[in-house]
């Protein structure tokens, strides 16, 4: 034995010196074989004991018939016995000192209400005598370590060595994983099958992998998030170290929910589940193989300083197709300098293109591929490169791909991802290979992996220290008014009244019950006016004719109350008070949100407002708690920006009051659990932070969601 158990939680499950394989078999098409069989052949570094009561020898090795019978001490056991002898197993374990333990069976929370109550047993006991235990139902773990060599699972593969931490939350997946890695060439530190995540969950493995040196880049297969809230915080530290990568499946089971307000009728939970992924840090891939293109280039590349792209190519079409698909992902093709241009243009031939992308043509070889590689990787425009090789006749693309490494290596340190459209053989040849650029065969894949580097280097410059501002609101008034309606939507009166206590400006208004009252708000608030009617059940207003803006007189506000109850009963509602407001002019109509998820919390909603919001959908999302960055970011990211910046000679809006008004409805939202939904639409964007304000509010509360609290650990 060459090494020893640190004191790191799950060491005695990744690094044991011994290990009991409980449930041993000598029949070759079981899982109990197929275990022992993979710890033996791929050489574990300690001792193996394998457990059967009835066999002395499997796999050429002593069989002892119970743990206890084992003489020496044991760090990890591996548990396959039928279901209903699993707890008396790990009670035996525990009781021969074994630190970790890792269940392979299945049959429990899964399968129904006995197997869970069996879960509950089991995590209590494991959890009472302070040993760690992975599963149960999952297809083990596995150490590549070279002091470790554990394949502890059931997977015809054997993982490589690398330095990708990879758990899954399928056992079956695991397998199908397993397989890809070693297609793809992809190695790994760690594999972990984690099942149902009784003890250790998501969460502990990226705590242990935040730790863990050899360990680069963090891959997960998620399907369920048991406390996303812990996962927020956790992922946020450790994404600060190393980027952590998650495939969540079940993007499309979107339960059918009953929104009724705009943020809802948006967001969805499939939106909420990007969203804190997206604020953690996490970079979220659609497939498996996604995931495993961005953990090559993320795993070998510097993270670019920008999203500037340079495209370097012996052909045409690829390099379009490159094109287009940086730009669709957001990431920009760079201006190359005027330097650059003429270096180029001195070596390479009068037919190539000495644009962006640089478009060697055919004839280009290793030494055009390494020189003008040199040149775009020291152009200041230049981020990040793709060098694409399309093989023709006759050529060795291995070269290429070591002119393009060694061009690379020699460079300023920028991400390059070589695109090259070669034959199979080509790729058994070099995929294994670590010490070059990751490579691709088409380009789309390789301008996503890029444009995941970009994101993930953006979310790590952001400052972190920029502290959360509190605003100092009367909670308890806010708690007061919320808690007069026990579920549904407020009062369109209280629903002002919050928002004011919030410090978020509202268009001066008031209530009353009628005409006389609306003729004498009018003239305390001078002319031009706006009349809303409110009614019970009523939710988009002016869907029913129940807005009038710009009243003038007297006379337009009589005409005005006419025609909102006329509208009003042909739709079948009857006005129970109305809302005069001044009306305001100029400024962009934009929308702020809040729509409450079970498990996530609040989800937060900015975007260009108005009666339009839904079909425009240009909107952003975040999740509590919201960092001023993280603000930021939402508000300059939507697709409409430049209008509140100010376009056509218009005035822009207060950026930073828009911003300001975000964080203080995150404050809301984060105090104020019972807020189901809140929308303010439309906020008015103005040049000003005196003249922006609130125009229409809507908030409807419920019970809190409990699942919501951060208490418990899992992932
Ligand atoms: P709802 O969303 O229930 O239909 P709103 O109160 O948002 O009703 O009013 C609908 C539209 O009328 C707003 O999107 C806005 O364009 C306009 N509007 C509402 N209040 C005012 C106001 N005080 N000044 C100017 N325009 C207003
Ligand atoms: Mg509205």
């Amino acid at each position: 034995m060459n090494h020893s158990l640190s004191d790191r939680p799950l060491d005695s499950i990744f690094s044991p010196r011994s290990i009991a394989v409980i449930g041993a078999s000598r029949r070759r098409d079981s899982i109990g074989f197929a275990l022992l069989h993979n710890l033996v052949v791929n050489e574990f570094n300690g001792t193996i004991f394998p457990v059967n009561p009835h066999a002395d020898v499997i796999h050429s090795l002593k069989t002892y018939p119970r743990v206890g019978d084992i003489p020496d001490p044991i760090d990890l056991a591996i548990v396959m016995v039928p279901r209903d002898a699993v707890l008396d197993v790990v009670g035996e374990c525990i009781q021969h000192g074994v630190k970790g333990l890792v269940v392979i069976t299945a049959g429990f929370a899964e399968v129904g209400p006995l197997g869970a109550t069996l879960e509950t047993q089991l995590g209590e006991r494991v959890r009472g005598a302070g040993v760690r235990m992975i599963g149960p139902n999952c297809m083990g773990v596995v150490n590549t370590d070279e002091s470790v060599q554990m394949e502890a699972t059931f997977a015809p593969t054997p993982a490589q060595r690398g330095t990708i931490g990879f758990v899954s939350q399928s056992g079956a997946l695991g397998v199908a994983i397993l397989n890809a890695a070693a297609d793809l060439g992809i190695g790994l530190t760690q594999f972990v099958s984690m099942g149902n995540k009784t003890d250790v969950s998501g969460n502990d493995l990226l705590e242990h992998w935040e730790e863990d040196d050899a360990t680069r880049v963090i891959c997960m297969y998620l399907e369920s998030f048991g406390n996303p809230r812990h996962f927020t915080t956790i992922a946020k530290r450790v994404g600060r170290k190393k980027p952590i990568l998650v495939v969540k499946s079940g993007r499309t089971a979107e339960g059918a929910r009953a929104a009724t307000s705009h943020t809802g009728a948006i967001a969805g939970t499939d939106v909420t589940v990007s969203t804190f992924l997206r604020q953690c840090g996490v970079l979220r891939a659609n497939t498996i193989e996604e995931l495993f293109d961005t953990a090559r280039a993320l795993d070998r590349c510097p993270l670019p300083a920008g999203d500037r792209v340079g495209i370097l190519t012996n052909a045409g079409g690829p390099a379009i197709m490159a094109t287009d698909a940086c730009v669709n992902l957001g990431l920009r093709i760079a201006d190359i300098s005027e330097e650059t241009r003429r270096e180029l243009t001195s070596f390479l031939p009068a037919e190539a293109s000495i644009a962006n992308p640089v478009d060697m043509i055919a004839s280009a070889g290793p030494a055009e591929y390494h020189r003008s590689l040199a040149c775009l990787l020291t152009d200041p425009g230049v981020d990040m490169i793709l060098a694409i090789n399309v093989t023709p006749l006759l050529s060795h693309p291995t070269d290429v791909l070591d002119a393009i490494r060694q061009s690379a290596s020699e460079g300023p340190d920028k991400p390059v991802l070589a695109v090259m459209m070669a034959t199979e053989e080509f790729y058994d040849e070099v995929l294994g290979r670590r010490d070059q650029p990751p490579v691709y065969r088409f380009p789309e894949s390789a301008a996503r992996a890029l444009s995941q580097l970009h994101r993930y280097a953006s979310w790590r410059r952001r400052p972190t220290d920029v502290p959360t501002p509190v605003f100092t609101v009367n909670d308890e008034r806010v708690t007061a008014i919320l808690n007069q309606t026990q579920s549904g939507y407020l009062r369109g009166a209280d629903a002002v009244r919050v928002l004011e206590l919030y410090g978020v400006p509202v268009a001066a208004w008031s209530e009353v019950d009628d005409l006389s009252g609306l003729q004498s708000a009018a003239e305390e608030l001078g002319y031009p006016v706006v009349v809303k009617a409110e009614a019970p059940a009523l939710v988009h207003k002016s869907d029913v004719g129940a807005v009038k803006v710009d009243l003038r007189n007297p006379d337009d506000l009589v005409r005005a109350v006419e025609e909102i109850d006329a509208s009003l009963s042909a739709a079948d509602y009857r006005a129970s008070s109305y809302l005069i407001q001044e009306m305001v002019s100029g400024g962009v109509e934009t929308i702020y949100g809040i729509s409450s998820y079970p498990q996530f919390g609040p989800l937060l909603m900015f975007g260009l407002g108005g009666r339009y919001v839904e079909v425009l959908r240009d909107v952003r999302f975040g999740v509590t708690p919201l960092e001023p960055a993280e603000a930021e970011a939402m508000v300059r990211s939507i697709r409409g920006f430049q209008l509140l910046e100010g376009v056509r000679g218009e005035p822009g809006a207060d950026i930073d009051f828009l911003i300001e008004v975000l964080l203080r409805i995150a404050q809301l939202a984060q105090r104020h659990p019972q807020i189901q939904e809140l929308d303010i639409n439309p906020f008015l964007a103005a040049p000003t932070a005196a003249a922006s304000k609130a125009l229409d509010v809507r908030i409807r509360v419920g019970a809190p969601d409990r699942s919501s609290a951060p208490i418990d650990r899992e992932v």
